[in-house]
């Protein structure tokens, strides 16, 4: 087969797609500050343009991956709404229900914790 393996096509502006033997990529962003998505991971490189200053840095999604979806089940839905919680906290001494901001059991005079 003759035709090249590596090609870039901008699909919008500041938006382009690089086709290589390692797979394609998508690059974001100006020039100076652009994100690239790869297989391999998030890139992004900042830079001054014209100097050859610039700094780079690779975010597997090895990485990514594993602080997003480390739990599926959403941690954020408590099944415990805050409506049925009761208004006190229960005395360590005779379990009866108190005031969360008392010092002393009403029922048994135990200093709460
Ligand atoms: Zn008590």
């Amino acid at each position: 087969m003759g035709f090249r393996l590596f090609r870039r096509v901008k699909i919008l502006p500041g938006v382009t797609v690089n086709m290589s033997r390692s797979g394609p990529s998508l690059s974001l962003g100006p020039r100076g500050y652009k994100k690239t998505i790869s297989k391999r991971g998030l890139r992004t490189t900042v830079g001054l343009p014209g100097t050859g200053i610039y700094y780079t840095d690779l975010e597997s999604w090895k990485k990514v991956q594993g602080s997003q979806t480390g739990n599926p089940a959403s941690p954020s839905t408590s099944p415990h709404p805050a409506s049925t919680a009761a208004p006190g906290i229960a005395c360590p001494h005779c379990g009866q229900t108190t005031g969360t901001s008392w010092l002393f059991c009403p029922h048994c005079g135990t200093r709460l914790p």
